[in-house]
């Protein structure tokens, strides 16, 4: 049996934080572990100016179905679907994830989550295991499953190292440059041909 996992943002939907930076105009939430390689302290900051300007998770939520998936996301995901079981392995959060899921046609995620309050505040973040999207490759493979896995950046490159045939897809060019064992895909015509070429059946 054979199981497709794929990275959420920056492969099926935008980059979320990026992006709700841009749309509600708060320059700072543009910061990214690029900037503040603590992750902890990157959470904070955030949680700490989503409270300073007042919005609750119900106004992310908004924001982030406005977003919308990627063109040609939620044909990409039947498709395999169609072919593979998929998991959608990914670092963001269950609440941020959901209105962007009910796009995608509510496929499996595996991700974090978050903790509010009863008037919708973000009170703290839990993560629900450390290197998870490796450990559930992990897992897959104790379940006797094959798997072939995506991704666009640094926090999939263990996925792709443990799945049996990891792909990127769009990633920049300094993870290219770095992880050269895996093929580069750049549209979901291509990332099919990659997954088609990974399964041991003839995939159409
Ligand atoms: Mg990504």
């Amino acid at each position: 049996m054979e199981i497709v996992c794929l990275d959420l943002e920056g492969v099926l939907v935008p980059e979320i934080w990026i992006n709700f930076a841009k749309r509600t105009g708060i320059r700072e939430l543009e910061a990214t572990t690029r900037d503040i390689p603590d992750y902890d302290v990157l959470m904070r900051q955030r949680l700490r100016i989503l409270d300073e300007h007042k919005l609750g998770l119900k106004d992310i939520q908004a924001v982030i179905a406005d977003m919308g998936p990627l063109p040609g996301a939620a044909e990409f995901v039947e498709w395999v679907r169609e072919h593979f079981q998929l998991i959608i392995l990914s670092d963001t959060f269950y609440e941020f994830a959901h209105p962007l899921m009910r796009q995608l046609g509510w496929p499996t995620i595996m991700c974090h989550r978050l903790e509010s309050a009863d008037d919708g505040r973000i009170t703290s973040y839990v993560l629900r295991q450390p290197d998870q999207k490796r450990e559930a490759v992990k897992a897959l493979h104790g379940l006797n499953y094959r798997v072939i896995a995506a991704g666009d950046s640094y926090n999939d490159t263990n996925m792709l190292s443990e799945a049996d045939r990891g792909i990127l897809f769009d990633a920049p060019e300094n993870v290219i440059r770095e992880f050269p064992q895996f093929p580069v895909t750049r549209s979901y015509e291509e990332l099919k041909a990659e997954i088609r070429k990974g399964s041991l059946r003839r995939i159409p």
